[in-house]
């Protein structure tokens, strides 16, 4: 039998393969910006924005997951600043998801827009059958945060390269152990690894993700030049979330799963929006790319007040934005403009037992009016 151990197996085994005796088992943090360099450069490290050796080691194990090269950054938006800035010029035209993550929309209108590049925008669900003539960008995030629509990333994919434009995955909400975009025809990941990937809400970073060489070259220069790059403490913070990412992302998804049954049957519930659940309008799609649906559920009650009360009054979610953390965390979209429902909720799960979040989450709507 011909066996290849997973992603996640070689991410934990990987180094371990490469140690000698007396060798510390756990990732060392190297904190040091400089390297000691007698004579000329010899491509080791010598400083810390060309090169650190414990950003590199999270670089890779995030490679594994990819199977790409990946580039870390200090956040999510930093690496989708540095797909802007290497990939744009003036005249260029940029799709991108208008019900996705609004500051990547707002980064464009405020610095890009102004210096010639053209943003149109388009809802997620309708990117496969968009009009892609003449453009050199499309972004998608699938599925969309917080309204949870689906793209097909493969047809999307096929529409882009037929226009001789790039497509760019962002896969914050999915993470690649429910979906692989770059498998289905992206040519470039971004993630949020402020999210799941960390895991714990207490670390930013992003990386950028490519299987091409150009491509990857060019985020990796432009890093250097910028200058945005991660410490190694945070990124040492991320090794950590990684080593148990599996773990944590099935409970997440279980837990939604489970909460999004419920809530679907629930009389103060006006709708819900789940890939996972077969009603959904994205299911059909998420079930043929995806291997689960993800942490976030968003459903909608009677108004804002009743949504503020159902979110004061769930015992097993904290008030709070973001998501991907260990605990659940409820917030009102409405409150960041988002173009929803006033009772609008984003209920991002956490992995707590599933059977307690679900009943504190029953709970909490029979507490409203
Ligand atoms: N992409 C998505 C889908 C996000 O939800 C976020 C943050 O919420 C980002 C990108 C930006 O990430 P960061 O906050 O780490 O800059």
């Amino acid at each position: 039998m011909t066996w290849k151990p997973s992603a996640i197996s070689e991410l934990l085994h990987h180094r371990a393969r490469g140690l000698s005796k007396g060798d510390p088992v756990a990732l060392p943090i190297m904190p040091s910006s400089t390297f000691l360099l007698p004579g000329d450069p010899d491509g080791s490290h010598f400083y810390g924005r060309n090169g650190n050796p414990t950003v590199e080691s999270v670089e890779a194990e995030i490679g594994l997951l990819e199977n790409a090269e990946a580039v870390l950054f200090p956040s999510g938006m930093a690496a989708v600043a540095a797909i802007l800035h290497t990939q744009l010029k003036p005249g260029d035209k940029v799709l991108v998801h208008s019900d996705g993550y609004y500051n990547v929309r707002a980064l464009l209108q405020e610095y890009f827009v102004p210096r010639g590049v053209i943003m149109e925008t388009c809802p997620t669900a309708k990117m496969a059958e968009a009009d892609m003539t003449d453009f050199r960008l499309v972004m998608i995030e699938t599925p969309s945060n917080p309204g949870l629509d689906v793209c097909d990333i493969a047809a999307v994919a096929d529409r882009t390269k037929a226009a001789g434009a790039l497509l760019v995955a962002d896969n914050t909400t999915a993470t690649p152990i429910c979906q692989q975009p770059m498998d289905l025809g992206a040519d470039m990941v971004l993630m949020a690894d402020t999210k799941a990937m960390a895991g714990h809400s207490d670390v930013l970073c992003g990386h950028v993700a490519s299987r091409d060489t150009t491509l990857i070259n060019q985020i990796r220069t432009y890093r250097r030049l910028g200058g945005a790059i991660v410490s190694p403490f945070d990124a040492w913070l991320l090794h950590r979330g990684l080593e148990t990412l599996e773990l944590r992302v099935c409970r997440a998804n279980q837990n939604a799963l489970a909460v999004a049954q419920m809530l679907e049957k629930h009389p103060a519930v006006q709708s819900v929006r789940y890939p996972g659940l077969p009603r959904d309008a994205s299911h059909a799609v998420a079930s043929h790319q995806m291997r689960t649906y993800g942490p976030i559920v968003s459903f909608t009650l009677k108004d804002r007040k009743t949504a503020e009360m159902f979110i004061e009054n769930n015992a097993m979610s904290v008030p709070a934005t973001s998501f991907g953390g260990v605990h659940t965390s409820a917030e009102c979209r409405i409150r960041w403009g988002d173009q929803v429902a006033e009772g609008f909720v984003r209920l991002a799960c956490g992995i707590e037992p599933t059977e307690d979040l679900v009943i504190a989450t029953e709970k909490a709507l029979e507490s409203l009016d």
